[in-house]
């Protein structure tokens, strides 16, 4: 059987992530991501009305003309995780392939609310739910599997295509976290039986993300334990005490979300998309993730003021806002509160908690550094980058390349200056650059057998 890797997306940057394996007859289509700030740099697009050819050349969305050089058919569109580098260019690109999207159930449901916020396309793809550890046939020969992983947002696979070749693993996005906050932790287990399995693992493709940093990501765990101790520290503090961290990450906002009552205040997330993905999660049933029946979440503007105004009517003091903003970006909330656009006043000495690193790219330094200089100016006083990353260092990539043993190697996730570590480490292991450890761009095809 023919096995050929379509490198749509995601090989030059990290963001609007894409990639196709084609089986034989049958093609699986892995991630349909945005590149957010391909979009953020220019003022006021709205992409939901943008046609897909001009979010194409933006450089957005994976320019996915690729796919015509493929023989055969799409039979499922498969999105990892909810981030919007692995799903925010559905609505753009899902309803030219007559296939269903399968998903677990909280990236469903986001993929679901992303599809229906859509103006310019129709989007009638199937919506399928399937678990982590579950499988389906693809065409007659190849199954498609879930394995579960740990990641900066709950309910993250790594699915795994079975071919009479061995197995595709596309390994994006994860880290390995034996404790996560919320969810099972990293199916390591069932890596290393798919790693032993008859044919074993025909190739992998790699989360380059933190390719180039040593040693281990944390444990979600360790977030937990910095903000516990970051939050005791101010237990006392009779002024405003305010956190901000990514909307998507959930086990981070319970983790937030707890302490707040630990130190006797009452948590409120304030902004839309603290309360889209929160709001989605604490709706799903069978999600069991643990947020307090009567948490408040205001996501439009007159109730985020109306929320705000209680606060202040009722005292600082007995709140704990946890707010949109934690990359300084312009038209978020915590920005907002530090420009004095909000009711909410910051006066001298209230605490200010980014549980959040700043993504290490020019535009949110900047954006970032100007949010902090607001909030000082009004005496707020910062802790900053309490917070682990939810991707794999080198240590991690040694890990899954020993569980694995894959046959092929392809780095993804970041651009040519990012793959470097990696092409170290799997050199290590053994790989040769063109041989079996294939360093390509977008728009490639890769044909292993
Ligand atoms: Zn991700």
């Amino acid at each position: 059987m023919e096995i050929e890797i379509a490198t749509i997306g995601g090989y030059e940057e990290v963001g609007r992530q894409m990639t196709a394996v084609r089986a034989g007859d049958d093609i699986v289509v892995f991630d349909m991501g945005l590149n957010l700030s391909k979009v953020l740099i220019h003022d006021n697009i709205r992409t939901e009305e943008m046609r897909s050819l001009d979010l194409i050349d933006m450089g957005a969305i994976p320019d996915d003309r690729v796919m015509s050089e493929l023989d055969g058919e799409v039979q499922a569109i498969v999105p990892t995780h909810g981030h919007l580098d692995h799903i925010g260019a559905i609505s753009k690109l899902a309803h030219r392939y007559d296939a269903p999207i399968v998903a677990t159930p909280f990236t469903r449901e986001l993929v679901d609310e992303e599809v229906h916020d859509e103006s310019e396309y129709v989007v009638n793809n199937d919506l399928i739910s399937m678990e982590a550890g579950e499988s389906m046939q693809i065409g007659e020969r190849c199954e498609l599997e879930f394995v579960n992983v740990t990641h900066s947002i709950i309910d993250a696979i790594n699915p795994v295509l079975h071919t009479p070749e061995g197995s595709v693993v596309y390994g994006l996005d994860k880290r390995v976290d034996h404790t996560p906050v919320i969810g099972d932790p990293i199916d390591m287990k069932r890596f290393r039986e798919i790693g032993r399995e008859d044919g074993g693992v025909l190739c992998y493709i790699e989360d380059c993300t933190n390719a180039n940093r040593k040693g281990r990501t944390p444990s979600e765990a360790v977030a937990r334990r910095q903000l516990r101790d970051v939050m005791r520290s101010i237990e006392d503090w009779d002024g405003g005490i305010v956190a901000t961290t990514f909307s998507s990450h959930i086990a981070r906002v319970k983790s937030i979300v707890e302490f707040a009552q630990d130190i006797g205040r009452e948590p409120v997330l304030l902004g839309r998309s603290m309360e889209q993905y929160s709001g989605t999660a604490a709706r799903l049933d069978g999600l069991d993730i643990g947020f307090p029946d009567d948490l408040g979440m205001y996501g439009h503007r007159k109730s985020v003021d109306r929320a705000f105004k209680r606060i202040m009517n009722e005292g600082k003091e007995k709140f704990l806002p946890v707010v949109t903003g934690h990359q300084g970006e312009p038209r978020a909330m915590l920005t907002r509160m530090g420009r004095g656009e909000t009711p909410f006043e910051l006066t001298d000495g209230d605490k200010v908690i980014f549980s959040a690193r700043v993504i290490p790219e020019p535009t949110n330094e900047g954006q970032r550094y100007q949010s902090e200089k607001l909030l000082g100016m009004q005496g707020a006083r910062i802790y900053d980058d309490v917070h682990v990353s939810g991707h794999l260092r080198q240590e991690g990539h040694y890990q899954m390349l020993d569980a694995l043993q894959p046959q092929h190697v392809i780095p993804a996730h970041q651009d040519m200056k990012g793959f470097s570590g990696y092409v170290d480490l799997a050199g290590n292991k053994g790989y040769d650059l063109g041989r079996d450890l294939h360093v390509t761009s977008n728009g490639n095809t890769i044909q292993l057998v």
